[in-house]
């Protein structure tokens, strides 16, 4: 096999490898089939493998914020149990941690390695989706190995 089609596979396993990442499936374009302009779930088709869309549209309040990043050196998210904050947070350290912002990204934007921490009071619930370091962490570790 020539060199530029043993390159060409690895950079199309690499793409294949990172669209299975649980960050791939956050705040992503909207799939093929998706009425785009749409704010009702049921007008959304969801992303690969996922119960539910998870299209960036369907979540306003949480591209708002993000944006408010670019803008603000400190911001609150506020809003009820189980709306996808600690996903949200998560998610925004994540990219800080990597650098790996995506092209719709609209927040501030670190483009030099940054230290950082992630606290939260999930450390010892039962619920371990809430645990803010195995947000952080799962990601991490899957883009790092
Ligand atoms: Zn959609």
């Amino acid at each position: 096999m020539a060199t530029a089609q043993r390159d060409l596979a690895a950079l199309e396993a690499e793409v294949a490898r990172r669209a299975a990442l649980k960050m791939a499936g956050y705040f992503h374009d909207c799939e093929p089939g998706c009425q785009a302009r749409s704010s009702d779930p049921a007008d959304h088709v969801p992303y690969s493998g996922r119960a539910r869309p998870t299209c960036r549209v369907l979540y306003r309040k949480h591209v708002a914020f993000f944006r408010a990043g670019g803008q603000y050196r400190q911001r609150m998210f506020l809003a009820g149990n189980r709306t996808g904050k600690t996903d949200a947070a998560s998610y925004e350290l994540v990219l800080h941690l990597t650098g790996a912002y995506p092209a719709w990204w609209e927040g501030r934007r670190f483009d030099t390695p940054i230290e950082a921490w992630a606290a939260g009071d999930g450390l010892q619930g039962s619920d371990r989706r809430m645990n803010p370091w195995t947000e952080v962490s799962t990601p991490l570790r899957n883009w790092t190995l």
